[in-house]
């Protein structure tokens, strides 16, 4: 076969393309739009008028684009991609979309339609509740990360599979972003100007600054399993019935409790940006999420362990204990980055009324500072609605 040479597909060459694949029949009357946010990728949708089935072809470019600048990044992202909607769907096919092909010299990723389904984010922020959504998200943690783990793999596959999974830039974007930037007046950052004296008290506090150092060292030295990396509600699409889970360009082995920390986060976000009776589905998804996983993970745990101190007492606790408590670290500087980083979320940032919204904001950044400091002092998840309850 002819070695392809890297170009950005333009909307006829991604209909081809689907032909060329014998995704659709024929002569079959296709159309296409390219549907993506248009920052680091692009998403072709190619649908068939006719019977209304489509396809969706994601690909990767060459560049960032972010505020008008633009830096190279590299282009395998779009093979962890793949690799890693596959190795997922090897243990949880429910929840990620089918990937019919892909193409390494293309940066491309060609799956499943999952248009009937809604970004669970914009969802959430129409005020959508997806009662399954955390089961369903507790359900695909517990099994991507106990099945790519030294518990659940063979030990040496597990390091062999980790090679693949080797992905040093968008790693670093997370160093940067996350755990970086948004502790320090760098030019990334950006918020509001009422926010200033919130925003400097991060700064300057060494106690907060150590938790994060801690925190930013876990996420660069801990392989425990292979995690999505940017699971984020936008990464999510839900119904009422159905969840799937996209997007892990960011994937790589990384410490357990990074993807529960960063769900978590975003449920939150959206909770500070409602008004207060309609937060507790939210509050209720943190709870169940974290019921779900622990209750998937020790099951597997008991069933299909392959370390041999699987049965020494004790053990299990100390994996999930540690993982919470990191989860609830992670969650924090998501929290925060969410704010006043350079990525923000449109939960809070949509909020139209400027009081209001500075309010939301300047809770998520003591909400996040406590999350941070308080992970070690909080016994079970249920006292993370005590925290947020608390959080003025
Ligand atoms: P990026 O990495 O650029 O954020 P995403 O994978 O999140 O790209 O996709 C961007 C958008 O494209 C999604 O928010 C969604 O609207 C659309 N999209 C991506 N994958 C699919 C899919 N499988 N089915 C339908 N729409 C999709
Ligand atoms: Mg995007
Ligand atoms: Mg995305
Ligand atoms: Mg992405």
């Amino acid at each position: 076969s002819k070695q392809s040479v890297y170009e950005p597909l333009t909307e006829n060459g991604a209909i081809s393309l689907t032909v060329r694949l014998g995704l659709f029949p024929e002569g079959a009357p296709l159309t296409c739009r390219e549907i993506g946010d248009g920052n680091l990728n692009l998403v072709f949708h190619v649908v068939d008028q006719q019977t209304g089935k489509g396809v969706i072809i994601k690909q990767a470019l060459p560049y960032a684009k972010v505020v008008g600048e633009s830096w190279p990044l590299t282009l395998k992202r779009a093979v962890i991609e793949s690799n890693a909607l596959r190795t997922f769907a090897s243990y949880v096919p429910e929840y990620v979309p089918n990937v019919y092909y892909s193409d390494e010299s293309l940066a491309i990723t060609v799956m499943e339609d999952l248009s009937h389904l809604q970004i669970a984010r914009k969802g959430l922020i129409e005020g959508k509740t997806y009662p399954l959504l955390s089961k369903h998200i507790g359900e695909f943690i517990a099994k991507t990360l106990f099945y790519t783990s030294d518990f659940g793999m063979n030990q040496q596959q597990k390091k062999q599979l980790s090679q693949q999974f080797v992905n040093p830039e968008l790693c670093k974007i997370t160093e940067d972003l996350v755990f970086t930037d948004p502790f320090f007046d760098y030019e990334t950052n950006n918020f509001e100007q009422e926010l200033r004296n919130d925003v400097e008290a991060l700064w300057n506090d060494d106690t907060l600054h150590l938790e994060v150092a801690k925190l930013k060292r876990k996420f660069l030295t801990e392989g425990d399993a292979l995690i999505h990396g940017d699971l984020h509600t936008g990464s999510i699409f839900a119904s009422d019935t159905e969840t799937k889970v996209i997007d892990p360009e960011f994937a790589f082995y990384g410490p357990f409790g990074f993807d529960i920390g960063q769900f978590f986060a975003n449920l939150l976000l959206n909770a500070l940006s409602r008004p207060e009776p309609q937060q507790e589905p939210l509050l209720a998804h943190v709870e169940q999420t974290w019921g779900v996983f622990t209750n998937v993970f020790s099951d597997l745990w008991d069933r299909h362990n392959v370390e041999p101190y699987a049965k020494t007492p004790g053990l299990l606790q100390d994996v999930l204990r540690q993982t919470f408590v990191d989860a609830i670290g992670f969650a924090g500087c998501e929290v925060i980055r969410r704010t006043i980083g350079l990525a923000h979320v449109a939960d809070l940032d949509g909020i139209e009324d400027k009081n209001k919204r500075i309010y939301a904001k300047r809770r998520a950044l003591h909400l996040g500072k406590n999350l941070i400091l308080q992970r070690r002092v909080l016994n079970d998840v249920q006292e993370i609605r005590a925290l947020f309850l608390q959080t003025f």
